[in-house]
């Protein structure tokens, strides 16, 4: 039973093709991201969103293949960083849209996963993230939470995670691979920000 248990394994391993596309939000995503990611009124049209498919490591090793939407100007940058995270083997928990998670992104962090595009506002502020705009993407939050100016930490479940001069699995600092793959690419690292602290984040 072990031995066949591990054929099947080592067959879907095999099997395992990895993907990497964009492409124009397609008809049934738009449907899930509508009133949820994408709520009535938002000032991002559609058409400047892409739909990715991205394939990583998950935290057991297993290749999956995940799903994100962002804006086209990021496209390209998007597939070939998470192409060189999984060529590295680098570990991801989760690549799934917010709207799993009734678009909410404390659910969403809370659930350590890896997201880009929602509509919404920065936590007690005001104005639009750039996540409304699908130009920042968010990777193992739960690992790398947000600290803001007034030392709050989001998710209130990560405050083991943000004393950053521990070391710990997952954790995002400036020799990551992750984050030297997004500031390769003109990125922005939330972890270097002066006043907050985002070590998940990473923004065009
Ligand atoms: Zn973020």
């Amino acid at each position: 039973m072990r031995a066949l248990t591990l054929l099947l394994s080592c067959l879907m391993l095999m099997a395992f093709r990895p993907v990497f596309t964009a492409e124009p939000i397609p008809p049934q995503v738009e449907a899930r991201m509508r009133g949820s990611s994408y709520p009535d009124g938002a000032t991002v049209s559609l058409g400047e969103l892409r739909y990715l498919r991205l394939s990583y490591y998950d935290f057991n090793g297993v290749p999956q293949t995940g799903e994100m939407v962002c804006n086209a100007a990021i496209a390209q940058d998007l597939l070939e960083i998470f192409q060189a995270l999984y060529e590295a083997e680098y570990p991801i928990r989760s690549i799934r849209l917010v709207d799993d998670f009734g678009a909410s992104d404390d659910a969403s962090m809370l659930a350590d996963n890896t997201s880009c595009f929602n509509y919404r506002l920065v936590p007690g502020q005001g104005n639009l993230s750039r996540h409304a705009l699908g130009m920042a993407v968010d990777v193992n939050p739960f690992e790398n939470p947000y600290i803001d100016t007034k030392g709050v930490i989001r998710p209130p479940e990560a405050a083991q995670y943000a004393d950053r001069s521990r070391d710990f699995p997952h954790k995002i600092d400036r020799q990551d691979l992750c984050c030297r793959l997004f500031l390769e690419h003109g990125f922005m690292w939330g972890g270097g920000w002066a006043r907050s602290k985002d070590y998940q984040h990473f923004q065009k």
